[in-house]
């Protein structure tokens, strides 16, 4: 029988669900906790608040899974606008954005890669030209391998450029090894996508001690480890494992989604521990909202709740 979490991740993929969902005016209140806004605007407000609290940022604009290029080259479009509002801001790596590649076209058929590196590329140059960096998000396990492959040539030029891995795939710990090298940043989360046993851990418990695993192989590496994780069990190791290795609160962060328990994302910041919220903003937000859906029974109670409430 397939788990609540699978069933919402599918329907993630599913037109017609989403057009349901999408159109009903009491679902804009719940998506409001985990989305500052649908405008450039809306993000930039975020931003100003967040990083006038200490907080850092990095920003996505929604949208991911594109079916062809102009919609791609739409993606890049919308990025250097962002990356253009953020220029004034003068706030260097504290604000920088993160990407998802099917946005920019790596699932089109036939040269999916090659087209989300031809148009991540000049996203890329207008972070560096503002002093900031790319992350690219990952996505499901079958596009890691094209993922890392942009990422290995955007690093050749950008070498700040961040990458994701999920410590839910079993190859995880040496794709962690292969990037902790000096410079390269390393955002660790547990993964948000629905993923077959013969690839990854299904259980929370396996999840959680791979990611303590890797945690452990970044954080006594020579990279700059950003553990993104709301469970303060791994927060508060990845805080042991960074003391016992010597490391400076400027050499890792702890990143936690837009929303997402915000008085810990304070209440770590005074504590003297560098926070990065992840900021996302735009029309798309269906996809990204089914997973958070998908990650908390809580949220999706929540939600149906106030559905039947308001009809
Ligand atoms: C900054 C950041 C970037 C990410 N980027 C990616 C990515 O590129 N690719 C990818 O696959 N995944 C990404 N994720 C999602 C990640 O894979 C997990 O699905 C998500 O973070 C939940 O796992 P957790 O580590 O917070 O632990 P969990 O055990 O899921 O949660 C720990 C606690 O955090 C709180 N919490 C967690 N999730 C929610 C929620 N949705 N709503 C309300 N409370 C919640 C709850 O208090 C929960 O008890 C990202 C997460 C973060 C924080």
């Amino acid at each position: 029988m397939l788990s609540q979490k699978a069933l919402l991740l599918g329907a993630a993929r599913r037109p017609e669900l989403r057009r349901l969902v999408t159109g009903n005016p009491a679902t804009r209140r719940v998506v409001d906790r985990f989305v500052p806004g649908e405008t450039l605007e809306d993000a930039l407000a975020a931003v100003r608040r967040l990083t006038g609290e200490g907080i850092a940022v990095t920003l996505d604009h929604l949208g991911e899974g594109v079916t062809d290029r102009a919609e791609a080259t739409r993606s890049r479009d919308a990025y250097l606008a962002l990356l253009e509002g953020l220029a004034p801001l003068g706030l260097g790596r504290a604000a920088e954005v993160s990407v998802k590649l099917s946005a920019f076209g790596q699932a089109l058929p036939g040269g999916g890669t090659d087209l989300a590196l031809e148009l991540v590329r000049p996203v890329a140059e207008a972070a560096t030209a503002i002093g900031t960096t790319v992350t690219l998000d990952m996505e499901e396990s079958t596009t890691v391998d094209s993922t890392l492959a942009v990422l290995a040539e955007l690093r050749r030029d950008h070498p700040g450029t961040g990458a994701v891995l999920q410590a839910a795939l079993h190859r995880t710990e040496e794709d962690a090894a292969a990037l902790a090298v000096p410079g390269s940043r390393v955002r660790l989360v547990k993964g948000a996508y629905d993923e077959p046993p013969s690839v990854a851990f299904q259980g929370r418990h396996e999840v959680d001690a791979a990611y303590a695993r890797c945690l452990g192989v970044l954080v006594r590496g020579a990279g700059y480890p950003m553990v993104g994780s709301h469970d303060p069990r791994l927060i508060a190791i990845a805080r042991r494992l960074a003391g016992q290795t010597g490391r400076t609160p400027d050499s890792w962060e702890v990143q936690m989604l837009y929303g997402i328990r915000p008085g810990e994302q304070r209440r770590l910041t005074d504590a003297g521990v560098c926070v990065r919220a992840y900021v996302p903003y735009g029309a798309d937000w269906y996809g990204y909202f089914m997973r958070r859906l998908a990650e908390r029974p809580a949220n999706l109670r929540f939600f149906l709740r106030s559905l039947v409430t308001t009809s």
